[in-house]
């Protein structure tokens, strides 16, 4: 047996690396600094780089880097070797105080959305003291938050925190009413859980569309998809699982508790599920643990897909963000208490959540919003476009009897009377769960469903804890000066149920009749990425991210316009990379091969006089049929690409998802047939069922 223990956390400069390397005071000093969120002092900044240094360096390391999450969703980093010249030709390993809380990237190129361009202001990075430093090849990584020096944010951590401090602050409040008062911070906890796909990188060098956009834009179905026997798995499970051990090695060694699970309902995807963490923490890991997996795959002779919809026909990858509420008294909020006057708190926050989610669909799924994720959510394998939450019977009829003021049936109760009565257990995490739901509730977290797998957590945790720090500072200020709490409580539980609950489905959200359902009951189906866009600069949403000081106008108007330029640039890049193929691929494939054809019947002319040869006569009509249409489509397609030109912003956005994909599909439409009839030694491509068993 290996000793995990030995090595779990050894690249990182975690609390009890603090504790035994920073003399005392300056420990007990920062802890308190991170605890209240806080500035760091100099001196004590200037004591922690010190032994950040000497640990990084004793570990390997030559080089720091202020480690970033700017808005294309990716981290950047810009890294500094720790080298200064000591004169006579010597040097020295340094690293400041100053050099660990502020940076200053050479950031010009990191999207902005006009923000830079009318402040005219640099950026500067910023130590965020709460997420651990780390090491990653020979670069002592440092997490930071990334604004402008006019102070705009710029990145995604620092809304996400300013979402944690918001979201904490409320629920202190409010837990302080409950007499809770001996809880000083509340801290959002995630868990995200990963799907990916793992293909043979020769596969995968083999395919332009794969290299550049993540997602194959030709590809006919192959002969066997899903329904895989377990009997074809066996060399792959070797290989596989030897990937999966490595990926796990890396991943403890940053701290990253993965538990590993395997195989997922399509061929070769996978899941990875952590152990969940602190908001801002488990961000940063989800994006190392991204990174991790490209780069071990490549090791072990694959390449690892994080678009969510490598492969049409084939189920796409998601994320799954497991969220909840812990106090620092070490209690989750959304975990139903045992005695009856915990009952009134449980169901408070439960109907917070449910408040904000229907109050702000339209921002969850901005959220949520990329032109990767649109090739997946409301396919019959993912979440629909609709949000919309699973509570579970159990739940569901609690609030019902609240609302209606009868007997919860079936348990002999007469009305449930907050604070007088003990919720009944409920039934946590079953495997008959709705697998269908966007936003599940299972047993003590909510689960939201519809991120995309190669999205950051970040945006749509830092939406979540807002919106719920709303509903709970509303509840705040109607039950601060209340005489009877209980009976607030309970007017409030029911009168918010009431108000909110056309929010909640615990049916089949894949139905089509859902659909119409959700309709009548006025919930919002924003089909595509850039119809979601449109709802993000609504007054309502300004108003609520202001509310709070996660963004102020300026900055909602910029993360507009990068949502609809990373939207469109992404359909961009796909249509000429599709023109690219079918132009210098795909046509020249199809002619060579219709000429063999053709060379063949007339030298087998020349030997039988007046053969037939049917098939062949057949097979060459029809390649040059299809191949017709096929040019037609791409010219087609090439225009439209030209005309996109004279559009910009959600203008472009929408002329990109109405026009440009659609005729990418006409186009697809006439190179998949055109697979299906070519010679496979001919074909440009690994086919899906080559991709797929790759053994
Ligand atoms: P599954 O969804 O496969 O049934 P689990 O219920 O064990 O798996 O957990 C799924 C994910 O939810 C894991 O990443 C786990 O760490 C996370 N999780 C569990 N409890 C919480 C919590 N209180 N807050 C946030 N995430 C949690
Ligand atoms: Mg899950």
């Amino acid at each position: 047996m290996e000793d995990v223990a030995s090595y779990f956390g050894c690249l990182v400069f975690n609390d009890e690396a603090m504790r035994l390397r920073l003399p005392k005071d300056v420990y007990r000093q920062l802890k308190k600094t991170v605890g209240e969120g806080k500035d760091l002092d100099l001196n004590i900044a200037n004591s922690v780089a010190h032994a950040m240094k000497c640990w990084a360096l004793e570990n390997g390391a030559t080089h720091y880097t202020h480690w970033f999450q700017p808005m294309t969703g990716i981290t950047a980093e810009k890294h500094e070797a720790f080298i200064t010249p000591a004169g006579g030709g010597r040097i020295l390993m340094e690293f400041s105080g100053k050099e660990l809380i502020k940076g200053e990237p050479d950031a010009s190129s990191f999207p902005s959305g006009g923000i830079r361009a009318t402040f005219e202001a640099r950026g500067y990075t910023a130590w965020d003291p709460t997420s651990y430093a780390f090491i990653k090849d020979e670069t002592l990584c440092i997490p930071t938050a990334y604004c402008s020096f006019s102070g705009e944010v710029l990145d995604k951590k620092t809304p996400l925190l300013r979402s944690m401090e918001a979201i904490s602050e409320e629920a202190v409040r409010l837990l302080h009413l409950f007499g809770k008062e001996d809880v000083r911070r509340v801290i959002t906890t995630v868990g995200a859980e990963q799907e990916y796909f793992l293909i043979d990188k020769k596969d995968y060098e083999r395919r332009k569309d794969l290299i550049y956009t993540g997602r194959t834009l030709v590809g006919a179905r192959s002969p066997r998809g899903q329904e895989l026997d377990d009997h074809y798995f066996g060399a792959l499970r070797t290989r596989v699982s030897a990937y999966m051990k490595d990926l796990d090695r890396e991943l403890w060694k940053l701290g990253i508790y993965a538990k590993t699970s395997h195989n997922e309902a399509a061929p070769c995807q996978h899941e990875l599920a952590p152990v969940f963490t602190t908001t801002n923490v488990a961000v940063d890991q989800n994006q190392v643990m991204m990174e991790l997996m490209k780069k071990v795959a490549d090791r072990h002779g694959f390449a690892c897909l994080l678009h969510e919809k490598p492969f049409k026909g084939v189920n796409g990858s998601g994320k799954h963000n497991n969220w909840s509420l812990k106090t620092d008294t070490g209690v989750n909020l959304l975990e139903p208490g045992e005695s009856p006057k915990d009952n009134a708190q449980f169901l408070l926050f439960l109907v917070a959540v449910i408040k904000a989610v229907d109050e702000y669909q339209d921002l969850l799924r901005v959220s949520v919003a990329s032109a990767g994720n649109d090739q997946r959510l409301g396919g019959y394998e993912a979440p629909p476009a609709i949000i919309s939450m699973f509570l579970g019977d159990e739940l569901t009829e609690i609030l019902e009897a609240i609302a209606s003021g009868s007997a919860v049936t079936g348990r002999g109760r007469s009305q449930m009377k907050l604070g007088v009565h003990v919720l009944p257990p409920i039934p946590r995490d079953t495997t008959d769960r709705n697998r269908t739901s966007p936003f599940a509730f299972t047993g003590n977290k909510f689960e939201f469903r519809m991120l995309g797998s190669s999205f950051s957590v970040a945006d749509p945790n830092t939406m979540l804890n807002t919106m719920v720090a709303a509903s709970l500072a509303d509840f705040y200020e109607e039950l601060k000066d209340a005489k009877d709490l209980n009976q607030a409580v309970q007017d409030l539980v029911k009168r918010t149920w009431v108000e909110h609950r056309r929010i909640v489905f615990n049916g089949n959200n894949y139905a089509p009749e859902w659909v119409d359902e959700a309709a009548k009951r006025g919930l919002l189906n924003l089909k595509s990425s850039p119809e979601a866009y449109d709802t993000f600069l609504l007054q309502k949403n300004i108003d609520l991210l202001g509310r709070f000081g996660i963004f102020n106008s300026v900055e909602m108007h910029s993360r507009y316009e990068i949502l609809n330029e990373i939207y469109s640039k992404t359909v961009h890049i796909e249509a000429v990379t599709l023109v690219d193929m079918v132009n210098k691929e795909i046509v020249p494939s199809v002619s060579r091969y219709a000429g063999a054809l053709a060379s063949s019947v007339q030298s087998r002319r020349e030997a039988v006089k007046d053969l037939p040869c049917k098939a062949e006569c057949g097979r060459i009509e029809a390649l040059s049929r299809l191949c017709d249409s096929l040019v037609e489509a791409t010219d087609r397609l090439q225009c439209l690409i030209d005309e996109s030109a004279s559009f910009k912003g959600s203008d472009l956005a929408h002329f990109c998802q109405r026009s440009i994909l659609s005729q990418m599909d006409e186009v697809r439409k006439s190179a998949d047939e055109l697979e299906l009839i070519m010679d496979r030694g001919q074909w440009p491509y690994p086919t899906y069922g080559e991709m797929f068993f790759y053994m």
